[in-house]
Order: C-alpha cells, then structure tokens, then sequence
C-alpha cells in the first residue's frame, strides 16, 4: 500500500447520503457516492492492510472479486489496471458497487477489531472512472465459434451469462418478456438506488459488442422451450424468481391490497416515461402498511415516501435482530445483525413479532389489518427457530393501503417448462446440478430461478459458473 500505516490512520468514511428532506422529493440515487470526493477513494483504498488471508475475497464476496489488489492499485491511482482485475471476475462493478450489501466488507479483516475498508464504494469507483474515461472497453471477440446461444430473462444472471459467452466468441440472443432488459435491475429495484440510466449505458454497450436483444418475448407463451431447443445450440433459463408469495388470509380479496412488485415495477416505469398495464397503485394520502421486513418492503418504504404516503408501517413477523453481530453469526460471515436502510431513515415506523390474521374493510377498500403478537424461541446456534402467538395480543393497525413484500416462491412459468419435460427442486425451483445443467440436454440455468431468491452479486456469480459449462458443452458438440 502506499502507506502501510493507513488502516490505523485514517478511518473508515461512512456511506453518506443526501439529505432526507431532498432526496424524498425525488427518486434520483440518494447515496453521496465517494468517487465524487477528490482523493478520498485512494484514501479509503490505503486502509486495506492486504493481510496475507484475504478472507474479503474467499469467505466474502460471491465472484471472488481480487479485492486486496485492486485496492493497492487504487491507492496508488492506477485505475486501468486496477479495471482490469475487477472485470476479471465481475462484468458489472456499477451495478453491484452501488446495491450489493457488501458481504465483503463483512468479512473485512480490518473489521475484527475496527471499520472494515470500503469495498463496495472503491469497487463503483474504478467502474465510473472507467466509463468516464471510455476504458469501460467493447469486449467484441475477435473471431466468432458459429454456435447459438439463446439466452432466457435479461437481469443479471442473463446479462452476466450473455456478456461472457459473448466474449468467448458464441453468438448470444437473449429473449427478455418484459420491453426493456435489466431484469429487477430495471423493474424491481428502485431509481433511488439504482438509477436506470446505468442499466441502459450497460445495455447499450452489450449492444454493442454483438448481443441480439428480443424484448417482449416470452418464452413459453411466444415460443415454446422445445423450439428455442432446436433453434440454438444451447438455451439458458435465467427468468429469475417472480411468484411473489401471498397472504391468503380473510378480507385478502379487498382493493387495495398489492404485491410488492405490482407497486415497485409501476413507479420504476413511471421515471423512465414508460406505460404500464392495469390500475394505477399510489400511496399519496394514505396510511401505509409494508408486509415484510426485507429489501423489497424497504424498497416499498421508501417509494411510498416518495410518492406522498401519511404514514408508512412496516411489519415483521421475525424478531427485531440485535444492533450489531449477533454470536449466531460470528466473523467472517454475513451477520445477522439489524439493518436500517436509507428508506427506512426517511421516516417510518418498523415493528417486529407481527403475524396478520385478516383484513378489515370498508366497502370493499381495506381499511386495516387485524393482528397478533408473536414470541420466539431460539435455536442452539442462538438465531429465530419458533414461535408462539401470545394469547390476548390482538390490535388493529389502520391502512389504506397494503402492500405485500413476503417473498417469491420459483418462476413464473413452471408450467410452460414442466410441458417441455423440466424438472422442478422440492422448493419449486428448476433443478440444476452445482454445473447449471438440468436435465434437458441442451437446457442451462442460472440466478434466482435456481438459487430462490438471492442477491445480484449472487446471480451474477452462479452465471459466471454457467458460462464455464455452456462454453465446454459448446466446444463438444460436433
Ligand atoms: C424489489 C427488490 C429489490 C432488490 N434489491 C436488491 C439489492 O438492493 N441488492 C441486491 O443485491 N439484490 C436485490 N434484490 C435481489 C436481486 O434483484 C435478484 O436476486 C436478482 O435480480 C436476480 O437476478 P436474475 O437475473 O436471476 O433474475 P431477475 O432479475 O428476476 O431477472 C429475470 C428476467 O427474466 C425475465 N423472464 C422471466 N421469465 C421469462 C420468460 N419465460 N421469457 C422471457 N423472459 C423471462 C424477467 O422478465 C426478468 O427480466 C432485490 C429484489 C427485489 C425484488
Ligand atoms: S461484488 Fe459485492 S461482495 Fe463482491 S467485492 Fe463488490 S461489494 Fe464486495
């Protein structure tokens, strides 16, 4: 490092955001990124002792990311190479460097007895360095192998999937239902963390070096599985995991009450000027109520803000998690610890032990949710096991409207793909070996819609797998 004695020196720099009364009043990205800060990201960079067991790197990040040396190259501003490294193992640092949780940073070394270093935001760094300078370069391969790729669902397993393949030379389409790519990069994760104009410069360059884009395509509806089968040499499912799981308890048939991404997908498409099909969902002037406590409901949660919700709530049927590092979960894995996102910052009330019992309305509009309490009891390792309704417990919480953040629970299209002989994990996902391979010949799979709901570095890391498997399939075929 450029200097050694950095990581005891400097400190941490806290991911800063910009002021709640602003940024609520829009739905522009809310982070300060650090790049923006001249000389602080080669300054955060130094903190990295490269400590001889880069656990950052092993235990930590899913792609393996070579963090104790990008961040050496980035102290010493030399941002190219440092490029280099990361694109070796991550095709999109600008996405992942501006949502992924960091469990890197988790698993910092630094972080065992101090702040661990800042490896997400010096990751976003050298990508937005590279766009601007025009480094962010065409990977267009020099010769092409003549085998067909069809590649099934563009966000980021299908784009990281299709990026490597391309490069190695196969020509890849990618059939995508919904009229843009980007998966819930583009309809799923809010502007606020992920404007979409990122989503678009990346698509764009993909264009670029040679990918087809088939946009409002369906596969199984449009095409059926078996004729993708016989037009390419390879197909690869990567649809994600999009059946949202309900609440089927009394009162659930009131207006008023949505999935999650029904809400979440209508305001990305608002921003981009795109239109959307069926009622218009909005939370201005009512009394919120978030079912769910993870990222889909805190993204609810700070949409509903932003649209002009009276009162956001949002319910949890786990327990609250301890402040910091549960024991459960010691170093270097990923804690389980509370976490408060910026949505969460900008004004709502969160409470834990909730289990929804009915829906009360009011000529057929909910107007609240009737619920109990809940105790846990806890496992050996120490994390949630049971619980317990508590007897008399009982209370109403005022809603005008409902959205629905539980989770998803495998693919959309089970059926289209079970005609076509796929088979199905006992979680309802399709079943592939550790390789991506199902058990239809030419048929791959990769991301959520193997792994159940995950994270974008995650999928991108089971794609990244894929691609080493289709492109030795590929090289057998005759
Ligand atoms: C609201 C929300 C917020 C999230 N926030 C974060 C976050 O901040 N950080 C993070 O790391 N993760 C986050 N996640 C999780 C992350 O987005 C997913 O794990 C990741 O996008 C999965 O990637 P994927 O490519 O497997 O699937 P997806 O992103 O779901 O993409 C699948 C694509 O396939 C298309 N498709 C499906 N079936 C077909 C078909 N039959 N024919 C054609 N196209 C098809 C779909 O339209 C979609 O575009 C969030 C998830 C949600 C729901
Ligand atoms: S992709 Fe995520 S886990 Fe990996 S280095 Fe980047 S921020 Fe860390």
């Amino acid at each position: 490092m450029a200097n050694p004695k950095a990581f005891m020196e400097v400190k941490r720099r806290e991911v800063e955001y910009r002021p709640v009364e602003e940024r609520v009043k829009d739905f522009n990205e809310v982070e300060n990124f650090l790049f923006h800060s001249p000389g602080a990201v080669e300054e955060q960079a130094e903190r990295c002792m490269d400590c001889g067991i880069p656990f950052c790197h092993g235990a930590g990040c899913p792609l393996s990311n070579v963090i104790p040396e990008f961040n050496e190259l980035v102290s010493r501003k030399h941002y190219e190479e440092a490029l280099r490294l990361l694109l070796s193992t991550n095709e999109f640092p600008e996405f992942t460097g501006r949502v992924c949780p960091a469990p890197c940073e988790a698993a910092c070394t630094a972080g065992l007895n101090d702040d661990p270093v800042t490896i997400r935001e010096i990751e976003l760094a050298v990508a937005e360095e590279a766009f601007k300078r025009g480094w962010m370069s065409l990977g267009v391969p020099v010769e092409r192998t003549g085998r067909k790729v069809a590649v099934v669902g563009a966000g980021p397993a299908g784009l990281a999937l299709t990026a490597k393949l391309n490069r190695l030379g196969h020509s890849v389409t990618v059939f995508e239902r919904s009229n843009a790519p980007g998966g819930l990069l583009r309809y799923g994760i809010p502007d606020f963390k992920l404007d979409k104009g990122i989503v678009r410069r990346r698509v764009a360059l993909m264009r670029d070096e040679g990918v087809v884009f088939e946009t409002g395509v369906a596969i199984g509806e449009d095409m059926s599985l078996n004729l993708l089968r016989r037009k390419f040499d390879a197909v690869c499912l990567c649809g994600g995991s999009s059946t949202p799981r309900d609440l089927p308890i009394p009162g659930r048939d009131l207006r008023g009450i949505h999935f999650a991404m029904d809400f979440l997908s209508q305001q990305n498409k608002r921003v981009s000027g795109e239109p959307f099909d069926g009622d218009e969902i909005s939370a201005r002037g009512k009394r919120v109520v978030v079912i769910g406590g993870g990222d889909t409901g805190s993204d609810c949660v700070g949409t509903s803000i932003r649209q002009g919700a009276v009162s956001v709530t949002q319910i949890e049927i786990m327990p609250k998690p301890p402040e910091g590092r549960s024991e459960a979960t010691p170093w270097p894995e990923w804690p389980y610890q509370l976490r408060t996102s910026s949505s969460h910052k900008e004004g709502c009330e969160r409470l834990w032990n909730i289990a929804s019992k009915s829906f009360v309305g009011k000529n057929g509009e909910v107007a609240g949710i009737e619920a109990v309490k809940v105790e846990w009891s806890y496992n050996a390792k120490g994390l949630p096991g049971k619980f317990v309704e508590l007897p008399d417990s009982g209370f109403k919480l005022e809603a005008d409207l409902v959205l629905l953040a539980m989770g998803f629970v495998g693919p959309a299209d089970k059926d289209a793909y079970a005609v076509a002989g796929l088979e199905f994990s006992e979680r309802g996902n399709i079943a592939a070996d550790c390789a991506g391979r199902t058990n239809l010949d030419n048929v791959f799979a990769a991301g959520d819609i193997v792994t159940g709901p995950s994270l974008v570095v995650r999928a991108m890391a089971n794609a990244a797998q894929l691609a080493a498997t289709v492109d030795g399939f590929l090289k057998e075929l005759a």
